[in-house]
């Protein structure tokens, strides 16, 4: 089974073919995505853009799977996921994607250390490793010294990247971004978004919502939806850097 590299390389991390998802209601029926088809290789970063009630959402909860496609194919990480069942999608949810929330999501009566600890119990993660990952996670984000503050003892800022802590630690296949800075701030947005560029470098691959254009820059591939359709969607000559070094 063991392809060259170069065949390796060229097997993107997620791909989504023929996908539509519609949600049915009573009397209405919403084709929330329509025939999309991505192809995101490991290493890049992705941005989902376009205007409210277009399908960035549902296309982002597609691939975290939060929820599954009414049509269509998911395949990640070389594993066809589209159509696994509630606990076998929680698994691989857990094992391979990190979620960063426009709202952080920290619970509020953990600290810090302990909300990045979270998906490492989920994962049976033993304890002494398990603190070390958190603390080096911590660091990563330079919030190592607030590590037994509380959610509501941090700034919006402070809490985002802590956010990002908790989504890397388990080292997941890719970072999922449902507008990270769409709380915050235009100082402490632009720190996120240093971050989170910063975890690009380092070879993450990251896909993000975002509708605020200037956020999207950073962005190696720039995927524009318009009424659940890709409309666009364009990659940079950067690509692959992560596994070409
Ligand atoms: P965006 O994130 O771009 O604002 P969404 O993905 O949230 O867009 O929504 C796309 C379309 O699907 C919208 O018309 C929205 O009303 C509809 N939609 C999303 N979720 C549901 C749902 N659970 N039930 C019914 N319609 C939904």
């Amino acid at each position: 089974m063991e392809g060259s590299v170069t065949e390796r390389v060229q097997e993107p991390l997620i791909r989504l073919e023929g996908v539509s998802r519609v949600f049915r209601t009573e009397d209405v029926e919403t084709h929330a995505l329509a025939d999309v088809n991505l192809e995101v290789r490991a290493g890049s970063f992705v941005s989902i853009e376009g205007p409210s009630g277009c399908g960035k959402s549902t296309l982002l909860s597609l691939l975290g799977l939060l929820d599954a496609p009414s049509k269509g194919t998911y395949t990640l990480g070389g594993q066809a996921v589209q159509s696994l069942g509630t606990a076998q999608r929680a698994r691989v949810r857990r094992k391979q994607i990190g979620f960063i929330f426009q709202g952080f999501n920290l619970i509020g009566d953990l600290d810090v250390f302990e909300n990045v600890e979270l998906p490492l119990t989920y994962l049976g993660v033993p304890k002494k490793e398990s603190k070390e990952r958190v603390a080096a996670a911590l660091e990563r984000v330079q919030m190592g010294h607030r590590k037994h503050h509380m959610p509501a003892q941090l700034s919006g800022g402070q809490q985002q990247r802590v956010a990002v802590a908790r989504a890397v630690v388990g080292k997941p296949l890719i970072l999922l971004a449902d507008e990270p800075t769409g709380n915050l701030d235009s100082k402490n947005g632009a720190q996120v978004m240093d971050l989170l560029a910063e975890l690009h470098r380092d070879g993450a691959t990251l896909c993000m919502v975002t509708h605020d254009p200037r956020y999207a820059t950073a962005a190696t591939q720039r995927v524009r939806l318009f009424d659940g359709r890709i409309q666009d969607s364009t990659q940079s000559e950067e690509r692959d850097h992560a596994l070409a070094g």
